[in-house]
């Protein structure tokens, strides 16, 4: 009897910053998506083969108002799905990414499963976001695997093309959609063409 291959499945867990944000039509400023519908604003997302789930934050919120009892319930969310999930990625605003990725990171211990953080520069629903990508890439990373356990173990950041650890990583700009960088610890993958996990730096349990 032939058994199906189980999907890779990924849950999203939707805190909002600026990834989140589209233009109101009618006063031009900024709304938070809803995140039910987010494959209205990336269509590429029904183009995976995962079975993707999200969770979202209510009231979802600017990451400048995150604190340690948000990091708990982040840690909770991924503590309750740790069994029914092959990774996790965390929409959160980039301003306070790096403490939350850091806060996160000592907080799950023995981690066998990627956690990655992404947000963006510009609103998911400005026509040059760079959200997309951010997003599309860190779902990739986060339901990758080698052998078949994840290749990515980690809490890492995943930015501009740029995958870095947690713990390691600080923003550095505005105005840039290269806004993160980890001065002191070389990147976890090269993303171009290909993704290409530098086995050597990561972290296994
Ligand atoms: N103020 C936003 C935040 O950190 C900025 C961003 O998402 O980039 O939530």
């Amino acid at each position: 009897m032939k058994t199906k291959k189980r999907e890779v499945s990924i849950l999203i867990i939707y805190t909002v910053g600026t990834i989140g944000m589209v233009q109101d039509d009618i006063t031009g400023s900024l709304i938070p998506i809803d995140f039910r519908h987010i494959s209205d604003h990336v269509p590429e997302l029904r183009k995976f083969g995962y079975d993707l789930h999200s969770i979202s934050f209510d009231p979802v919120q600017d990451s400048s108002n995150i604190d340690p009892d948000v990091w708990v319930k982040m840690a909770e969310i991924i503590e309750e799905g740790y069994n029914d999930f092959d990774g996790f990625v965390i929409l959160h605003g980039t301003d306070t990414m790096a403490y939350s990725a850091s806060a996160l990171s000592f907080m799950l211990e023995n981690l066998k499963k990627p956690v990655i953080f992404t947000g963006s520069q510009l609103p998911i629903g400005l026509l040059r976001t760079d959200g997309k990508e951010n997003l599309i890439t860190a779902i990739e990373i986060a339901a990758a695997k080698e052998n078949n356990l994840s290749a990515v173990p980690e809490v890492c950041i995943y930015f501009d093309n740029k995958l870095t650890r947690g713990n390691r990583t600080t923003k550095m700009s505005a105005e840039h959609f290269d806004a993160f960088y980890s001065p002191n610890f070389s990147p976890l993958a090269e993303v171009g063409l290909h993704l290409r996990y530098f086995n050597n730096l990561i972290r296994y349990p």
